[in-house]
């Protein structure tokens, strides 16, 4: 079997702390993940309509500004208007950030969003049409979004988001490999051919494993289940079990080709500097 060169790319997510000490603790944070030298941070936004400027924003201006990193921002279509999407096109043009992850958004607590954008890619095709130079992103679901009534829905809709003009797609966090490679060939038979980023979110508790099972439509593998089953009185092992087996899902999605991984942080680096170190040179990373 012949070697590939391309080196896929390292990128991380974080969200807006909403408390001094969180402020705090994600300033330590970012410095510690700027030395991984990611393609770049992505900020998420809130499932509510609350302050986006001031909390999204304003965060990833301080990624761009205070760190040089390329920053990525998300912005939920259910909760943002034409003349917020304007304003803020045009502060991030400014800030030079120009890459956006378009998204509809969370939909919580039977909020009806009253919004100019129904879709993601009704916004994407907004954000292309106002700023043509912008890099725009979509979400991608290898399990399947969990409103669409089937894979074949799914894939529908997400090759009209591409040909909306997102540029790149990020996948919803997964656990088990083959949905993630049984959903890039589905891509391929829709002519879907932009980059897909491999989501990675490292379980390192139990609290967080019921999250996951709970909210993200992600299968936990019998695998899993038997680390969280067999360490459920040992914090210290589940967590570095989590670690270990995102290490494992990292090593077999670069060894077959992945064009990027995109780690969800929770707002922590000492995970992504554990896994990192671990398979640096996949990654061509350098002094770690
Ligand atoms: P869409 O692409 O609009 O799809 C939503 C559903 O509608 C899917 O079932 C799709 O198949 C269907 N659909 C699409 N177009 C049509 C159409 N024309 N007709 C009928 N059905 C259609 N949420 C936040 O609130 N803030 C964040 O920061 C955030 N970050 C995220 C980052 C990533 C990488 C991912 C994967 C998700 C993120 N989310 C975030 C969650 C996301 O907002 C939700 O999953 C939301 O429910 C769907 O968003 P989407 O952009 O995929 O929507």
């Amino acid at each position: 079997m012949t070697e590939t060169n391309k080196t896929p790319t390292l990128s991380f997510e974080v969200f807006p702390p909403n408390s001094e000490v969180g402020v705090d603790k994600l300033t330590d944070t970012l410095d510690q993940l700027k030395e991984l030298h990611p393609s770049f941070i992505s900020v998420t936004a809130s499932n509510h309509k609350l302050n986006y400027e001031k909390t999204t924003i304003d965060l990833a201006k301080y990624v761009k500004d205070a760190l040089g990193c390329n920053t990525m921002v998300h912005m939920p279509a259910a909760y943002v208007t034409k003349v917020e999407v304007d304003n803020v096109l045009n502060r991030l043009e400014k800030m030079h950030i120009n890459q956006v992850l378009a998204l509809r958004g969370d939909i919580v607590d039977g909020y009806v969003p009253e919004t100019d954008f129904k879709y993601a890619s009704d916004l994407t095709s907004y954000i292309k049409k106002q700023k043509p130079y912008f890099e725009v992103s979509g979400a991608c679901y290898p399990e399947v979004h969990p409103d669409s009534k089937n894979r074949i829905d799914d894939i529908k809709h997400l090759k009209n988001k591409v040909d909306a003009g997102c540029d790149q797609l990020i996948t919803q966090l997964f656990y088990d490999n083959d949905q993630f490679y049984r959903f890039q060939e589905e891509c391929a038979i829709a002519n879907i051919n932009v980059p897909i980023l491999a989501g990675i979110m490292p379980i390192v508790n139990r609290k967080q494993a019921l999250h996951v099972i709970d909210n993200c439509a992600a299968r936990l593998p019998k695998k899993f289940i038997n680390i969280l089953d067999k360490y459920k009185d040992n914090p210290v092992s589940l967590k570095e079990a989590g670690i270990a087996y995102a290490v494992d899902q990292i090593v077999d999605l670069v060894t077959n080709d992945v064009e990027g991984v995109h780690l969800y942080t929770m707002n922590k680096s000492d995970t992504a500097k554990h896994i990192f170190s671990n398979t640096a040179s996949l990654f061509n990373l350098k002094n770690i």
